[in-house]
């Protein structure tokens, strides 16, 4: 059983691709402001991401609070990992560049 199949290759080449074309559209879809680049995002934690609608993900960047600001600034430069279940933004504070993160709670 050391052997990998073609078939197990195959799917996760055919996964790679579609999660790529999905990328494609999605910036295709929504060029915003702030958000230029797909952020870098674990595999589970941009699937979490995706399944999230477009205005509530803006929505959820725009609205981050800054410690240092005091106010809600947007999240910059931000990575994507999940936590226990929760998806966890970290990133840097659009006017400050100071750090930040926010808390998606999984459902
Ligand atoms: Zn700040």
């Amino acid at each position: 059983m050391n052997e990998k199949t073609p078939n197990a290759q195959t799917q996760a080449a055919m996964t790679q691709a579609r999660e790529m074309a999905r990328n494609r559209m999605l910036k295709l879809v929504e060029p915003r402001d702030g958000v230029d680049s797909f952020p870098n995002f674990t595999k589970p934690a941009r699937q979490r991401w995706e399944s999230i609608p477009a205005d509530i993900r803006q929505r959820l960047l725009s609205n981050v609070w800054c410690g240092k600001c005091r106010h809600e600034t947007t999240i910059t430069n931000f990575t994507g990992t999940l936590k226990g279940g929760d998806l966890l933004l970290v990133g840097q504070c659009a006017a400050c560049q100071g750090d930040v993160a926010r808390v998606i709670e999984g459902s």
